[in-house]
């Protein structure tokens, strides 16, 4: 960009943003903030419109396109010392001194400033040297040099970058350079958010916030509706449009904690649905045969599931789609299902391939958005379902997620609890009225989740008997995939099944299980046994392992305390875990009883009272 450009009102000199950027930093008011943006997007040329707000979110394109500028604080720091002559290590003392590679920056430009202030009154007095004359940095020259900078890859790519960043500091003033330097090390702490570019669009343009708010959640750029607005007028923003490849703003659920209340609120029934743990994962196929992922976030998620990619590409019977569903991990021996953690910990490996394996994970889908050219999101969630039911061809690691369509309170409790013992968070009730939309970006009444509300760890560990045990697959082939455990009851003398435990055991456990457990195999159950579980062995309840786990909860499946707590529930482990220890020093009868469990589950429920009325 040049100088005639801004003459030409093609661009927007850098220090004006500048100037408004600092008043925005002053100021503790949203309200002023909200102004201050309106005037510096009033003052802005159509053509820069969206690099200006761009930069002022602090990014170069809108977060799912996933630009990384790749610059640091250590090559901030060279290009500062390149562009000013001051050594790096004077710099790196500076920014020790004060934290803010943006203060940093206008303090050295400040003295390069003096520097060849100095250099021309020698030049006057006849010495040499009066440094490069300075180009006034634009917008556009700040915006297309940082866009440059970010495409910068490969050999050689490292003294690119200085270089080009060189140049911006080359010419900045040095309040330019202290913004400058803070968006490039991605500190630029305006805290603008999305939700006030959206309240300066509307004052400017006069558009309604609710047309603007549509058009965001559909294309969620605001740099992109800013210029449509700026160089098309408002009207443009009806060519918005679902596309995929480019993420919309996913519909979030309300919340409430009594099957009964939710029944009532959407109108005496609803489709529900298991709440799986796991990440929320937009589902994106474009035109070319791209598969893309989104997350809740919006953040473009793709390189994390190299897996998913393929199955859904297995799985998936349409060439261009917007789906949604929840990646979930899972441990394929025992078709258990893992805690969320556990996928984070997937994501924060380098090696995917290596965190593909150690954390394998399934896709349970509950919506369609987009299908062939259809956007289905003013459709009925019936209508959605069936289109969603349509393009899925079910697979080892693609499901639709489990639901029913239920309006008996009763059967509601019991499904939850169903879901809770499946290792799910519990349920998603959806409206199937016919005005249930797929709303983007709202959290309302057509989707509420039941969900427990407390998490507490299981401090205690159990002594569980094995009384069954259900054949491994894959890895565990030829082994036990999970044991179904029990605990003891004194007056019946009987043992009541209370989870299948799956998780904790090494490859040399595994090794001896079927050894240490073959001389109390029965082709039946016992008859000591009280089990609803339909194990592949079962055992006479001799062996003892101490087992831990999250919490206890209802559980339909499951036969400990049954009726105890609740009609037609026992008592559950969820996500149990055998600790290492055999207890061979204890006889079954010495087991954790049923009374035990019930106990706890009473003491559990105390702690969440408590904790609700604290
Ligand atoms: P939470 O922390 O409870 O997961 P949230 O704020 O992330 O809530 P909400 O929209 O309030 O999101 O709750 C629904 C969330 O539950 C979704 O974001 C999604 O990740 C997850 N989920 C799991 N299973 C389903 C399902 N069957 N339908 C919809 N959402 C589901």
């Amino acid at each position: 960009m040049s100088q005639q450009n801004v003459q030409n009102a093609k661009d927007i000199k850098f220090s004006e943003v500048v100037k408004i950027l600092e008043a925005i930093e002053a100021t503790t008011q949203r309200t002023t903030m909200a102004k201050l943006l309106a005037m510096l997007i009033k003052k802005c040329p159509p053509d820069v419109i969206d690099k200006v707000i761009y930069f002022i979110l602090g990014d170069l394109r809108p977060s799912w396109e996933g630009v990384e500028l790749g610059v640091g604080e250590k090559l901030t720091m060279r290009a500062l010392s390149y562009a000013t002559g001051i050594p790096v290590k004077q710099i790196e003392e500076l920014y020790k001194k004060s934290g803010d590679l943006g203060e940093v920056a206008k303090k050295v430009l400040q003295m390069k400033q003096q520097k060849s202030q100095q250099a021309t009154i020698l030049s006057f007095l006849g010495a040499s040297g009066s440094g490069s004359p300075q180009r006034e940095l634009t917008m556009g020259r700040v915006y297309d040099t940082l866009m440059q900078i970010a495409k910068a890859t490969g050999e050689g790519a490292q003294d690119t970058k200085v270089k080009l960043l060189a140049s911006l500091f080359s010419d900045a003033k040095p309040e330019e350079a202290k913004y400058i330097a803070r968006f490039v090390v991605g500190r630029l702490r305006l805290g603008v958010a999305d939700m006030t570019i959206l309240d300066a669009l509307s004052t400017v343009f006069k558009v309604k916030r609710e047309v603007l708010e549509r058009a965001y959640h559909v294309y969620p750029d605001l740099g992109h509706i800013a210029k449509l607005l700026a160089t098309k007028g408002p009207q443009a923003l009806q060519e918005i449009k679902i596309t995929p490849g480019i993420p919309v703003q996913p519909m979030l659920a309300e919340r409430l904690s009594s099957a009964s209340e939710i029944l009532s609120k959407l109108g005496g029934v609803a489709l529900c649905e298991y709440k799986y743990d796991g990440e929320r994962a937009q589902i994106h196929r474009t035109r070319d045969g791209k598969i893309k992922i989104f997350s809740r976030r919006l953040e473009d998620i793709t390189h994390a599931y190299p897996d998913v990619v393929k199955y859904i590409e297995e799985a998936v019977k349409a060439k261009e789609f917007i789906i949604e569903g929840e990646i979930v991990a899972y441990d394929p021996e025992t078709g258990e299902f893992k805690p969320f953690q556990e996928l984070m910990h997937r994501r924060r490996k380098h090696n995917i391939a290596e965190a593909m394996k150690e954390y394998p994970v399934k896709v349970f889908l509950f919506e369609a958005i987009y299908v062939d050219g259809q956007d289905l999101t003013m459709l009925p969630l019936i209508d959605r379902r069936r289109k969603l039911i349509e393009i899925v061809e079910p697979t080892e690691h693609v499901e639709i997620a489990t639901w029913r369509i239920l309006d008996d309170v009763e059967e509601l409790e019991k499904f939850f609890h169903e879901a809770i013992s499946n290792e799910c968070e519990g349920l998603v009730c959806k409206s199937i009225k016919p005005d249930s939309i797929y709303e983007m970006g709202a959290r309302g009444w057509l989707w509420i989740k039941y969900k427990r509300d407390y998490r507490s760890e299981l401090t205690d560990t159990l002594d569980l008997v094995v009384v069954g045990a259900f054949y491994g697959r894959g890895k565990r082939a030829g082994t036990y995939g999970a044991l179904l455990m029990a605990a003891y009851d004194p007056d019946t003398d009987m043992f009541y099944t209370v989870c299948k435990v799956g998780s904790g055991f090494t490859d040399e456990d595994l090794a001896k299980l079927p050894q240490i457990l073959e001389p109390y195999k029965i082709p039946h159950k016992h008859p000591r046994v009280v089990s609803k579980m339909e194990a592949d062995v079962w055992f006479v309840p001799a062996i003892v392992l101490e087992i831990v786990g999250a919490e206890i909860t209802l559980s339909p499946l499951h036969t400990c305390a049954m009726n105890m707590v609740k009609p037609g529930f026992g008592l559950a482990i969820r996500f149990p875990r055998f600790t290492g220890r055999y207890r061979f020093d204890k006889k079954p009868e010495q087991a954790t009883t049923v009374k035990e469990i019930y106990e706890m589950y009473l003491r559990q429920r105390k702690i969440k009272i408590v904790e609700s009325q604290a």
